[in-house]
């Protein structure tokens, strides 16, 4: 049985007393009874005061060096982050592929450090609207998971979270159809199957991102192989994540 996992990606947004303000009120109103797990990922100046806000709320960083120390000026180190107490990591969000040079194979390296170090990674993956277009969708998934989850070991990939994430949808208010997402977080689950076997295709948790809000949110999340959702914009105020809160507990 999968515990869906339900993730607001706050990205380059909220101060610290901004996020200090978002993790009380969250927290105030999570039971620790609820059916999926909650989390948000904050930014890196703000993830050791979410984790020390932290009791039912899962925090995440949004990325990593795969690298333990050295001469990375910029990087954060997934030691640094496991000094923190940060128990996930997003590596591989359409805004750093597109945005930041990472590759499948540089997101491979991050997983299996990620892994290596007991953090959970929500690795996304995802295709353009011109791939989309030109029927590609299938060969751009099956080819992102291949590289971006090569060589990892069977039972690392079981507590592993993947986000399928159409790239037109991020942002967009163009959210995927449950049709469309369903269809899509299939094949990321056969992949993985492919590559892993049973056990670990049926134990990964796969979420939809693009465009979820309060109000689609129970559609995704009654699909047979959506096992949560990665949130962008209405993970931004408390009122719209109490309202996914409430449309999914
Ligand atoms: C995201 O950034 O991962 C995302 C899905 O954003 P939004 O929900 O705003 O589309």
């Amino acid at each position: 049985m999968r515990k869906p996992i339900i993730v607001g990606n706050w990205k380059m947004n909220k101060l610290r007393g901004e996020a200090n303000e978002f993790m009380e009120a969250i927290e105030a109103y999570l039971t620790g009874d609820e059916a999926s797990t909650y989390g948000i990922a904050a930014p890196f100046t703000c993830v050791g005061n979410c984790v020390d806000r932290a009791k039912n709320l899962v925090v995440a960083a949004q990325n990593c060096h795969w690298k333990e120390s050295g001469a990375y000026t910029g990087e954060v180190s997934v030691e640094m982050l496991e000094d923190l107490g940060v128990k996930y990591c997003i590596i591989g969000h359409s805004e750093r592929r597109s945005m930041f040079g990472d590759t499948d194979e540089t997101v491979n390296n991050k997983a299996k450090k990620l892994l290596d170090e007991d953090i959970i990674p929500i690795l996304c993956i995802g295709e353009t609207e011109a791939q989309y277009d030109a029927g590609e969708t299938e060969k751009v998934i099956r080819d992102q998971i291949a590289g971006s989850m090569k060589d990892l070991c069977p039972h690392c990939v079981a507590k592993m979270v993947v986000a399928y994430e159409p790239i037109w949808a991020i942002g967009t208010g163009k959210s995927a159809t449950k049709e469309i997402a369903q269809n899509c977080c299939h094949i990321v689950r056969d992949q993985i199957r492919v590559m892993y076997g049973d056990e670990a295709a049926d134990s990964v948790r796969i979420q939809y991102g693009g465009s979820v809000k309060p109000e689609n949110i129970k559609e995704y999340m009654a699909c047979e192989d959506i096992d949560g959702a990665l949130i962008g914009g209405a993970s931004l105020k408390v009122d719209s994540f109490k309202a996914i809160i409430d449309a999914t507990k």
